[in-house]
């Protein structure tokens, strides 16, 4: 694989990094070691929760967070259509059935009042979700305060998918703060807002939660004699309770995200800076700009556009095409899931989730990483001026 010029997204790695995970390296402990606590604790304490439990990477922690919450077979799972597979995944995973939300046009994350509206229906048939899964589109924190109270309401557990919101903030607080969402869920895949190359987190202010993630992390064994039914064995004991995963994180893994941990604020900033520059600079252009609500401050881990078709020559394909010939990796997110081969075998079909659909029909990540310097930035805007005449 060629790298792009200038790609969508990509990680920053300094010397501080590469010490922390050499001296992992020679260290006792690969993994299992106490590196992975540390992390835990940096970002737990970052974001105001009260437990983190690393995992191997943010689909895992989709999968063991659904788990805890109670789903299984028969059961439900709803999600946005404009996210990645692993939203919609984690419910299969568990033998549940997986439904969508249309989005909001304006911030695209899943559309509370549609939630709402779906709950009302869904009550009335019998078919409650037991799990939603909202996800931080792009950084910006869904209507998380509507929803919370739609959980209450409705009784099902809210899962955060922040994947793209390391760093955010809602409503004052930072967003894994536990307000909200029952369990908040990062990913640290080098394109994210820290990397650990893979890796995930489960954040909660639940220690039932988070205690019952830790197992299923570790094939559902305890070496807890509390928790074991003849609690008098010697301390090599350990009893499996569950049917868990190897779904850990190691401590080579850990020690990079701590070390990135230390710029995190660094890291966000200057998306922050580069996304308001993007809008300086894409003013005029027959694109619409993505739009942040009053109340949430983005993380910026993608600048989306909407491309305006109607006072643009080329098509969204060919806009593509001129930009990646240009060397640059722009890239769309999403592919709405319910139009994967997988998901339309389930019924899902085109025309199920209008908003979705004509979003991607329109939509372009320009690249955004904290690398990016002015200057290349100057240079994506004005190759894209050219390319829509
Ligand atoms: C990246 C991503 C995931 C999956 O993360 P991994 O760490 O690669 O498993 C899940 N959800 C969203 C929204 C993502 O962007």
């Amino acid at each position: 694989m060629t790298p792009y010029r200038i790609p969508y997204g990509r990680q920053n790695i300094d010397q501080s990094d590469i010490d922390a995970v050499m001296q992992v390296l020679t260290s006792p402990w690969l993994t299992q070691g106490p590196t992975i606590e540390r992390f835990e604790k940096a970002l737990a304490d970052h974001c105001e929760a009260e437990h983190a439990v690393a995992v191997c990477n943010a689909t895992a922690a989709l999968h063991i967070a659904c788990i805890a919450a109670g789903l299984g077979a028969g059961d439900r799972l709803w999600t946005t259509p404009n996210t990645f597979v692993a939203s919609a995944n984690c419910g299969r995973y568990c033998g549940a059935e997986v439904d969508f939300v249309d989005i909001d046009p304006q911030t695209l994350n899943l559309d509370a009042r549609l939630l709402a509206e779906k709950l009302e229906v869904a009550r009335r048939t019998g078919k409650l979700p037991k799990v939603v899964v909202a996800v931080a589109f792009s950084g910006q924190s869904c209507d998380m305060r509507m929803m919370a109270q739609l959980a209450e309401q409705y009784d099902f557990t809210l899962i955060e998918d922040a994947s793209h919101a390391v760093g955010a903030s809602y409503l004052g607080r930072p967003v894994g703060c536990g307000q909200y969402a029952a369990m908040t869920i990062f990913s640290f895949h080098p394109v994210k807002i820290i990397t650990t190359a893979e890796g995930g987190m489960v954040l909660t202010n639940r220690a039932e939660l988070a205690e019952r993630l830790r197992r299923l992390r570790s094939h559902g064994i305890t070496g807890d004699p509390a928790q074991m039914d003849v609690p008098d064995h010697g301390l090599w004991y350990y009893q499996q309770l569950e049917l868990g995963f190897n779904y850990r994180m190691t401590d080579l893994h850990a020690a990079l995200g701590l070390s990135q941990m230390a710029r995190l604020d660094a890291f966000v900033a200057r998306r922050r800076q580069l996304a308001a520059r993007y809008d300086r600079l894409l003013a005029g252009l027959a694109v619409t700009l993505p739009s942040v609500q009053p109340g949430a401050e983005s993380a910026w881990h993608l600048y989306v556009v909407r491309l305006q078709l109607e006072h643009i020559t080329l098509s969204q394909r060919e806009v593509f095409d001129a930009l990646r010939d240009a060397g640059l990796g722009v890239n769309l997110h999403y592919i709405p899931v319910h139009l994967q081969p997988y998901y339309q075998a389930l019924g899902f079909k085109e025309g199920d989730f209008p908003e979705a659909e004509r979003y991607f029909s329109q939509a372009l990540s320009l690249p955004l990483y904290p690398d990016l310097t002015d200057d290349q930035q100057d240079e994506v805007v004005e190759i894209l001026r050219r390319i829509l005449g």
